[in-house]
């Protein structure tokens, strides 16, 4: 059983592949021509699910759903003080043309409106897997403080303006390993190591 990413977010290939040492992973570049997903959900997992769907039905048109399974992240942060915006819109927060710099700059604009400097703040990421066996998902999240400034170089996103539960760092300050251990993606990628595991024997018991 191998996986295809269903994601063309390079930032999110590294760390998937990074996280998941053991799989033989490929990003969907490596398997055909990257293709536009539209996610219409209205949750982290809806919009899981449609990437995820989408690429296992590329992977059956090509013959190699016997061998592939698809699995995609999609992810958000959701800032209490906004009452939990952007969330499922975090990629998209800045309007048409939104750039990880330019949401940066909505969220910094956005706690200022308010008169705050800082607010408590959770990332999400639910990771879905479609596969010749169904359907599947995992919830991860990180909790911390999302700030009105940049910090560090690490990561992406609003990695910068967010500092950890427990830590004194943006994620950006901190080493990559750190953000590995910790991370909404990576717990999140934990659990569904169990789904895979499961998967993973009946792809084998099936040739
Ligand atoms: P998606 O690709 O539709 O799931 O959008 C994810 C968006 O959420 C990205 O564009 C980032 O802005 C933000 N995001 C998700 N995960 C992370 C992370 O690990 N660090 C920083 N930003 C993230």
């Amino acid at each position: 059983m191998k996986i295809v990413l269903a994601t063309s977010n390079k930032d999110k290939v590294k760390e998937i592949k990074a996280f998941y040492k053991d799989y033989e992973i490929y990003a969907l570049s490596e398997i055909c021509e990257p293709f536009e997903i539209e996610e219409n959900g209205s949750s982290f997992q809806e919009n899981a699910l449609i990437k995820a769907r989408a690429v296992y039905k590329k992977l059956k048109e090509l013959g190699l759903d016997d061998e592939f399974i698809s699995l995609s992240d999609d992810s958000g942060i959701s800032v209490e003080a906004l009452n939990f915006a952007p969330g499922i819109y975090s990629a998209r927060y800045s309007g048409a043309g939104a750039t990880d710099a330019s949401n940066r700059v909505k969220l910094k604009a956005e706690l200022n409106a308010l008169g705050l400097k800082n607010s408590k703040a959770f990332y999400t990421a639910c990771i879905a897997i479609a596969s010749k066996y169904g359907e599947f998902s995992a919830h991860g999240f990180m909790h911390g403080t999302a700030i009105d400034e940049e910090r560090g170089e690490n990561g992406f996103g609003y990695d910068f303006m967010f500092i950890p539960n427990g830590y004194d760092k943006t994620v950006g300050q901190l080493d990559e390993s750190v953000k590995l251990a910790i991370s909404h993606r990576s717990r999140g990628l934990e659990l569904a190591r169990y789904i895979l595991k499961s998967l993973e024997k009946r792809y084998k018991t099936s040739k």
